[in-house]
This record gives C-alpha cells, sequence and structure tokens, in this order.
C-alpha cells in the first residue's frame, strides 16, 4: 500500500493522531531547548557534516583501516554485500558456536535485513533488549521510529501486550509498573542467551574500535554477560579518528531526544578472554546511493530522527505508514534507492517545508533530495496515473494564460452551482474529504488587483 493509504488508515483514529503529533513534537521542543543551551552547537553541525563528506569521499581507505585495525584488536570481520549475505554469516557465526538463543540491542541495519524473521525460522530464540523494540516485537509489529520504536503506542497499549505475553494484571497502565516487568522479564533472557548482537552507531578507522550509544545499559549488559558478541555495521558509520567522535556523541543524544549525552556511550575494542566478538560490515545498496551524486550525503545520517519529531507529515501519518524500515523524511531518501516502484509514493510525503534540513545535525539537504526523486520518479514513469495526468493538465493550463485565464473564469461559475456531493467526492477530490471548499470569488485575483490600482 501507498504512503497516503496507510495514513488513512492511522489517522482514522483522530485522538491518537493527536497525541502523536503532539509528543513527538515535545520531543522536538526537548531538542531545540538543548541545542540553543549550546553556544557551538552549529560549529558542531558543520564540523560533523565536513567529517562525514571527507570520510564519505574516502570510504574505501578508511574501511580497510578499520579492518585492518580491528583485527589486529582480534576482532573477527566479515563483509556482506546484501541482507541475505548478512542473515548467513550472523547464522553461520551462531551455528559455528552452537548458539541457540540470541540478546539483541537496537540495530536498524538488522531490521533493515529482516534479520530476526531470518534467524526465528532457522530454529533461535532471538529477543529484542530495547524496551521499545521488545514491545513492538511482542506485538509483533515493526518500530515505528528509529529511536522510539514504540512512539506509536500509549501507556495502555503495553499494558494489554504486557498482560497478554508478560502476564501483568490486566488494565496495568503505571509506566512503573510496566517497566519492572519488563525488566525481570529481559533478565532472564540475558542470564540465558550465548550470544548478543549490537548494532554500531560509530566506527573508528584509526583504532579498529566502535561506538554503540544506548539509554538502557542493554547493549552492555548482553555484551557482558554472552560468550560471543556480534556487531553489525553499515559501510556509512566509520568516521577517521578518535578525536571526531566526541563531535558526534554531542550531537546525537542532544539531536535525538533532548539529552547532553546518551546514558551509556559504550566503546567496544576487543574480545575479553576466552570470548568472540565479530562484526560484519554491510553494503546493501549503499554504494549505489553513495554512486548517485544528487543523494550520496544522504550517507551522511547518523540516526538520530530528529527529522522525524520535526516533519509535520511523519508526525501525523505515523511512522508504519512509509512502509520502509526507516521512515520519516530521510527514509523517503533512503528507500527509492532500493525500490524505486515500491517506494515511489514515499518522496511525496513531505510538504517541502525544509524542517527536516534544518534540524538535521550532520546537515544533510532532505528537503532537496526528496524534491529530486519526486523528479525522477515522474521521468522513470512511476507515479500513479491519477498524479501524472492531473500534472500533465495543470502544466498545459499554466503555460497558456488564455488557458489559464478562461479556466479560472470557468471554474468559478461552475463552483457555484455543481452539487456538494459531486465537489466532495472522495474520489474526484481527495483534498476535500475533511475539508470544505471556500465559496468561489466573484473575480479573479488579477481583476481585482487591477480594480485596486484604478481606484487609486
Ligand atoms: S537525516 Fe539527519 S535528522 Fe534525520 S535521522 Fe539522519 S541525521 Fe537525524
Amino acid at each position: 500500500m501507498s504512503h497516503p493509504e496507510l495514513a488513512e488508515q492511522f489517522t482514522k483514529d483522530v485522538d491518537r493522531t493527536t497525541w502523536h503529533d503532539e509528543t513527538l513534537w515535545f520531543v522536538r521542543q526537548k531538542r531545540d531547548r538543548m541545542a540553543y543551551s549550546l553556544p557551538e552547537f552549529q560549529e558542531l553541525r558543520d564540523l560533523a557534516s565536513q567529517i562525514k563528506n571527507h570520510t564519505l569521499s574516502r570510504l574505501d581507505d578508511y574501511l580497510i583501516q578499520f579492518e585492518e585495525a580491528a583485527r589486529r584488536n582480534g576482532v573477527h570481520v566479515h563483509w556482506a554485500a546484501d541482507a541475505a549475505e548478512h542473515n548467513q554469516i550472523v547464522l553461520d557465526i551462531l551455528r559455528q558456536n552452537s548458539v541457540e538463543r540470541v540478546v539483541k540491542s537496537k540495530s536498524m541495519l538488522t531490521e533493515e535485513c529482516h534479520l530476526n524473521p531470518f534467524l526465528i525460522q532457522n530454529g533461535l530464540q532471538v529477543v529484542d533488549t530495547d524496551l521499545g523494540e521488545r514491545i513492538v516485537q511482542l506485538r509483533d509489529e515493526a518500530p515505528s521510529h528509529i529511536v522510539l520504536p514504540a512512539i506509536h503506542l500509549k501507556k495502555e497499549d503495553v499494558g494489554e501486550t504486557f498482560h497478554q505475553h508478560l502476564g501483568t494484571p490486566k488494565g496495568e497502565k503505571d509506566p512503573q509498573r510496566l517497566t519492572e516487568a519488563a525488566r525481570q522479564h529481559l533478565r532472564e533472557k540475558f542470564v540465558d542467551a550465548q550470544a548478543a548482537m549490537t548494532g554500531v552507531n560509530f566506527a573508528i578507522a584509526e583504532t579498529g574500535s566502535f561506538v554503540v550509544c544506548t539509554n538502557e545499559g542493554n547493549a552492555d549488559l548482553g555484551v557482558d554477560l554472552a560468550r560471543v558478541h556480534i556487531a553489525c555495521m553499515g559501510i556509512e558509520k566509520i568516521i577517521p579518528k578518535l578525536e571526531h567522535l566526541g563531535v558526534f556523541t554531542r550531537l546525537l543524544a542532544r539531536s535525538a531526544t533532548g539529552q547532553p549525552t546518551t546514558t551509556y556511550t559504550s566503546h567496544f575494542t576487543r574480545p575479553a578472554e576466552g570470548k568472540e566478538m565479530h562484526i560484519v560490515i554491510v553494503d546493501n545498496g549503499r554504494t549505489q546511493q553513495l554512486g548517485r551524486p544528487d543523494f550520496r550525503n544522504s550517507l551522511k545520517c547518523i540516526r538520530c530522527g530528529a527529522c522525524m519529531n520535526t516533519c509535520p507529515v511523519y508526525r501525523r501519518s505515523g511512522g508504519h505508514s512509509y512502509g520502509s524500515t526507516v521512515p520519516g523524511p530521510i527514509g523517503a531518501i533512503l528507500s527509492p534507492n532500493i525500490d524505486l516502484k515500491k517506494y515511489s509514493s514515499l518522496p511525496f510525503a513531505s510538504t517541502l517545508c525544509g524542517s527536516c534540513s534544518d534540524v538535521c545535525p550532520v546537515k544533510i539537504d532532505i528537503h532537496t533530495q526528496l524534491y529530486k526523486w519526486r523528479q525522477i520518479i515522474s521521468e522513470e514513469g512511476a507515479l500513479p496515473p491519477s498524479k501524472k495526468w492531473s500534472m500533465k493538465a495543470l502544466s498545459a493550463v499554466l503555460a497558456s494564460p488564455k488557458v489559464f485565464t478562461n479556466g479560472g473564469w470557468f471554474a468559478r461559475k461552475l463552483l457555484r452551482f455543481l452539487p456538494h456531493g459531486l465537489t466532495h467526492a472522495p474520489g474526484l477530490n481527495p483534498w476535500a474529504k475533511d475539508r470544505e471548499l471556500p465559496e468561489a470569488p466573484k473575480q479573479s485575483f488579477r481583476e481585482w488587483y487591477q480594480q485596486q490600482n484604478n481606484a487609486e
């Protein structure tokens, strides 16, 4: 289904839509307060953007440098061209270590590769340990936000899910008691797990180490208790040197949730004695995006989610309406790279107001890229027929002053006589589904303007 169709389902629940909108706007305001409290915030954005630009221009060199340093540290490094290869590598590592139970901290890459269903099909138990991720996993849903995976759910929904799966009392909605139930449930899983998986927020070429940022400490607990640690990273997660890390960690949490820093910023360099550490470096379409000059800088993204929290369309349509692993404005740029036809409605899920670009900590020109995707989608003939033909008709009208003037005159007359059922028919005029057309003016703007000038 397209974004408008899925968004329509979400917006049917008006209270939830309003609540979702207001909750994310609250997060955006927290981000603003935190950003304005740091005098060098804009300078940090400039620096982050420049470091990422430089890294993307020498990505192959830095990846090799990272691989060599990581191997020297005793880490096993694997390369995966796509999602299928990534999943197979992870499965092979788990099988070689006779692993049956895995705990996993938040990783959008493993979501993108659909790793959980793959491992479960192959007989493994996989438990997401980030609280929001665990909630959506129990509900058999995808995350609706890259930082706040269960932001589409209210505490009553979580209470019902925990009642069904964790045996909490029916109707329990106290966040503290629900969190305690999740803590008890997850603690057992941590203790039982034989392997821990994490994502990677930043990988440092110079040292071969990598950094995982969480607020719950679940990545550390999983890694400390399990014998095998597998970290999965997209090729764009590289930064050249340790001295660059502070620029990004200072921006990430401030932009994501309005915190000065994430509660845990964990550095991993080498496996502990008697343990194994693996890192899987994944392409899965990223080099193709790197090869598109207009879109390559979308690979600068540090997945803070700020563009989602500010986007008026995302806030009112919910993350699931995008139908892609990464929703919101950045998802609408990344997804068409993977499948242009399937995701052709996403670049249109934007007002092009530019708020996403304004808040992006690495200064990605998000709204410009959305506009470029629209042009490509149109040129490739991937527009829905109704949009294609209405745009053709509109361009014919706008290209001829005569047709425009006469068309306007005709429409003003006609609108006064046409029945409401016809002017507001959902199939003919989706815009009027929840809106009333204003009364047609008696004269055009041009006529009114001339009148005013003559009167002076
Ligand atoms: S595009 Fe920018 S604002 Fe959006 S998630 Fe990525 S880094 Fe954050």
